[in-house]
């Protein structure tokens, strides 16, 4: 499908990390902004956005940053929303689109929800698109080419709104799914959070083996080990805040996936072949069908 023509006046940025910068890469690219103006926390990532070529304009101080913006996207990690919804919100302007990025949905309408002013609307999203890397000069424009991107406005999110972010996505090469808050947070805690965690884990418990096996698990790690690394060197602020922020969708899968672990510990332990050929038979067929839909890459 292709895009409907969006542009914006002033579009403000808070936050210039990978996500940050990669959309600010496609707003560059594709003439989408008048004015591009930037926050973030450390002057270093500024002079980097300026040196990038992102920023018509960059300060430290967020409610700066919003004033005589028509959007404004926050793109830091969930555990800024709060204060950063709190400094901004008295520099709004009416008419002016507020989105973000963050991987949890409920909490961002909780936590912003009650701060916006009248006729500014707000238009919760997720670009389903990421690289373990962090930081403004690990954008590209390309990182959400063929991804999905979920939308989550609330019943009374002024339509035209709704639009026009959507219409910025699908721009930057998106496809749209618009969805109920909750929802987005229990098919993400299966499809993203879970495989972090584990991740983590794995990781986690091969740092705490004994020297001479560790030195092992580096030589060895092309056998299986390696892939879950990349996942694990992912940023650990941005995930802290995901796991506190998701905590019930995230116990809940966690529950089920400790049910079908001991299933498959007691298939091992008793010798049940047929059960782990059966499971790895199914669980290979989802790989296809991911494959088959473009997603694998
Ligand atoms: P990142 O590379 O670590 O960048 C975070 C940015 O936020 C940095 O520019 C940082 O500023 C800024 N920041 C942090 N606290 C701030 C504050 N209090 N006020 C203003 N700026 C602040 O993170 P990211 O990977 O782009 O992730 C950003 C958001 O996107 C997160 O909410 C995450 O859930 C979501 N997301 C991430 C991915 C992914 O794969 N990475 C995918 C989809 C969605 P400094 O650089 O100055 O510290």
């Amino acid at each position: 499908m292709t895009a409907k023509p969006v542009h914006f006046k002033r579009v403000t940025l808070i936050g210039i990390g990978l996500i940050g910068s990669s959309f600010a890469h496609v707003l560059r690219r594709d003439q989408l902004a008048d004015h591009i103006a930037i926050n973030a926390r450390s002057q270093q990532s500024l002079d980097t956005a300026t040196k990038l070529g992102l920023a018509d304009s960059t300060t430290l101080d967020p409610a700066e940053a919003v004033k005589g913006s028509d959007l404004v996207v926050i793109c830091t990690p969930l555990g800024a929303y709060e204060t950063v919804i709190q400094t901004i919100a008295p520099h709004l302007e009416a008419g002016c689109i507020v989105t973000d990025v963050g991987s949890v949905k409920e909490m961002v309408i909780e936590t912003l929800s009650p701060h916006i002013p009248d006729g500014v609307h707000l238009v919760p999203g997720h670009p389903i698109a990421g690289t373990e890397h962090s930081g403004p000069e690990a954008g590209f424009p390309e990182l959400f080419q063929d991804r999905w991107c979920i939308l989550t406005p609330t019943p009374g999110t002024n339509a035209n709104a709704v639009e026009r972010i959507a219409a910025l996505w699908q721009t930057a090469g998106m496809k749209i799914e618009i969805m109920e808050a909750k929802h987005h947070d229990h098919v993400l805690a299966i499809t993203s959070h879970l495989p972090h965690l584990i991740a983590y884990t794995i990781v986690g418990t091969a740092t705490d083996l004994a020297d001479d096996l560790k030195q092992e698990v580096v030589k060895y790690s092309a056998s299986g080990f390696r892939d879950f690394t990349r996942i694990a060197a992912s940023d650990p602020i941005m995930w802290r805040d995901i796991f506190l922020n998701n905590r019930e969708a995230v116990l809940d899968i966690l529950g089920r996936f400790s049910e079908d672990l001991t299933a498959l510990r007691r298939a091992i332990r008793h010798g049940e072949g047929e059960t782990l050929s059966e499971t790895f038979t199914r669980t290979r067929d989802v790989r296809r069908k991911i494959i088959d839909a473009k997603q694998d890459k």
